[in-house]
């Protein structure tokens, strides 16, 4: 048999010592970033066509933070049927939000994507949640307040809506959840929901912390009013060139000439151009404003052509996407079927808490 040298042995060993060490570390740091990540959850209702307050309020933010956080993201379709109430407009919608989200860069290979309705655990523990929570406190969102000051009638569903949030945060342990600022409230709702279930029920929940990035807290709409889709506001973040060029001309504006100088912080214009300039260019049209010269029209011109440029190669990757909805569908599937056995567990664990296992 193949003899080694002692010299060669001893040189032998070591190596093998050194690759044993550093095959140690990289499984450790497998196993952290696998297991050891902090949970993050978020969602967009299929309520309509995604805008651009969307993306840099929400959207953004789960792709930045996917490869971070051990994410789930889902289409809020449960919390849609309150508003959208038609079959075809409804699927289409979900449909719309999944290939939003893979073209803005979430990967189903990191994230859990799936569908809210995939999931109808959730309904089963808003209900409990409704269980411990009294009108007079739902009767202080200010979503309700709005609907109610609009619509003679507010839905059972739109008033109960923050415990269905409540439900979709808890069930999945969610550490952080990244959203828009009108969306605090929706956040606190959860966390003292979680504290009055852990006091009724004994221990069972995480308490949630809201993430919202201040600078893109609230995108103005056209109108000035927060973009939404319910509001007719918006800029679709894929809609056509015409489609975006016709929402951006409607932007409204004061009614200074371009000659008068104007002050940026209050021209929803600028607002929008922030999200899309930064350094030096930023500060370029800043000083355009303030100098005088620069008309309304040029500047809604010049955030046009920010805006498609912006959106050029996520248009492209749509567009695969487009051409094969089955595959959209199957990455939805999936993705509730990762989170599947986790929801089981800790839907026995809550209905251990309540009582109603037997
Ligand atoms: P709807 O009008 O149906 O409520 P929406 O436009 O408000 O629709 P949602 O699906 O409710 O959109 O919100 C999805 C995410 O996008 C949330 O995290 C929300 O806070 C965020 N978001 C929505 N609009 C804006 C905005 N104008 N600026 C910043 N974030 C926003
Ligand atoms: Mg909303």
């Amino acid at each position: 048999m193949f003899k080694l040298p002692n010299s060669r042995k001893s040189t032998v060993g070591f190596s093998i010592y050194m690759i044993n060490k550093i095959c140690a570390k990289v499984a450790l740091f497998w196993y952290y970033t696998a297991y050891m990540k902090k949970r993050l959850l978020s969602g967009v209702q299929p309520s309509g066509v995604m805008h651009i307050g969307n993306y840099f309020g929400a959207v953004k933010q789960f792709v930045d933070l996917q490869d971070k956080y051990d994410s789930s993201i889902f289409i809020a379709d449960l919390h849609a049927v309150t508003t959208t109430q038609n079959k075809d407009n409804l699927s289409k919608n979900i449909l719309e939000v999944a290939m939003d989200y893979l073209a803005c860069g979430l990967d189903p290979e990191k994230v859990n994507l799936f569908k809210q309705s995939d999931i109808p655990e959730v309904a089963e523990l808003a209900w409990y949640f409704n269980c411990i929570t009294t009108v007079s406190y739902l009767e202080r969102a200010t979503t309700y307040k709005d609907a109610h000051m609009k619509a003679k009638e507010v839905t059972a569903g739109l008033f109960d809506y923050p415990m269905l949030m409540a439900a979709d945060i808890l069930i999945e342990d969610a550490d952080i959840v990244p959203v828009g600022a009108d969306q605090k409230q929706h956040i606190e709702y959860a966390r003292d929901t979680a504290q009055k279930f852990n006091n009724t029920f004994g221990e069972t929940f995480k308490i949630p912390e809201a993430l919202i990035m201040k600078e893109v807290a609230i995108v103005p709409g056209i109108d000035g009013r927060k973009m939404s889709k319910s509001y007719g506001n918006t800029i679709p973040l894929f809609g056509s060139d015409d489609e975006i060029k016709k929402a951006v001309m409607k932007i409204v504006t004061d009614s200074k000439t371009p000659e008068e100088p104007k002050d940026p912080e209050k021209c929803n214009i600028f607002a929008l151009h922030k999200l899309f300039l930064q350094g030096e260019s930023l500060q370029d049209l800043r000083a355009r404003y303030e100098h005088g010269g620069l008309g309304y029209k040029e500047s809604k011109e010049m955030l046009l052509n920010e805006i498609i440029a912006f959106i050029s190669p996520m248009r492209k990757k749509r567009e695969s996407y487009m051409n094969n909805p089955e595959k959209v569908i199957s990455i939805l599937k999936e993705g509730a079927n990762k989170i599947k056995p986790r929801i089981t567990e800790k839907m026995r664990i809550i209905r251990d808490n309540i009582g109603v296992n037997l």
